[in-house]
């Protein structure tokens, strides 16, 4: 009745809204999240809680020697190297710090998220509370600190949300651009397109060239990770 006393333009805008309302609503069930540790439909997924078969161990490249616990992982063995090689791309990953109240700075939680094999580090710690340094968590790692310290406190799940742009080269092999990184440590913005500069375990070595693994780090603290898919861009 309310519809029928209506102008006939208006009766159009309002089907076009509810048109228009509902395929938004079934594209955005289609391909965006299903749920806070769902990964999207076009995601690599690295590790969903069940097994480490997307990894392998960085030393050796058998089979990586990490345990899986109760829908996590945890260091046991060589760092891990994921068998699909990266250049540009998205990484969500969910890590967990133990509380480690007689060590200080890198003894206490360490452990990290390396882009393009061994060779950009995102650091993990347990830097809750600290004014944050490079060595920090939400650093990338002995270059430049997050622009706020965004951690949450030990022994509680925390995500990092990385866009990760590898260097580009010329035609003669001379690097033109540096790498570049955005992170989002728990959602709030820690680094904002920030130009990684060398390699952050040795700032001497070459730059890659060529796609690498992504590498998570055993520090020899028993930290975790859960819900790691990665996005090639
Ligand atoms: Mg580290």
């Amino acid at each position: 009745m309310f519809i029928s006393i209506l102008p006939h333009g208006r009766m159009l805008l309002i089907a076009l809204a509810v048109i228009l309302t509902a395929s938004t609503a079934a594209v955005c069930a289609d391909s965006l999240f299903q749920g806070d540790e769902a990964a999207p439909a076009d995601a690599v997924v690295l590790f969903d809680g069940k097994d480490l078969s997307k990894f392998v161990s960085c030393d050796s490249g058998g089979p990586a020697t990490w345990k899986v616990v109760d829908g996590y992982c945890t260091p046991k063995g060589a760092d891990i190297c994921s068998k699909q090689h990266f250049k540009d791309c998205q990484l969500h990953a969910e890590f967990w710090v133990p509380y480690m109240p007689n060590k200080t700075g890198q003894g206490r939680g360490n452990s990290g998220v390396f882009f393009m094999g061994f060779v950009y580090e995102i650091q993990i710690l347990d830097s809750y509370g600290l004014v944050p340094k490079n060595n920090d968590c939400g650093s990338i790692y002995s270059q430049t600190p997050p622009k706020i310290n965004a951690c949450r406190p030990p022994e509680t799940w925390q995500s990092y949300d990385i866009i990760f742009k590898a260097p580009r080269f010329d035609s003669a092999g001379k690097k033109i651009a540096n790498a570049r990184v955005t992170v989002l440590q728990n959602g709030v913005l820690v680094q904002d397109n920030v130009a990684i500069t060398s390699p952050t375990p040795n700032h001497s070595d070459p730059e890659p060239k060529e796609a690498g693994p992504i590498r998570l780090q055993n520090h020899g603290d028993a930290v975790r990770f859960r819900n790691v898919w990665v996005r090639p861009l």
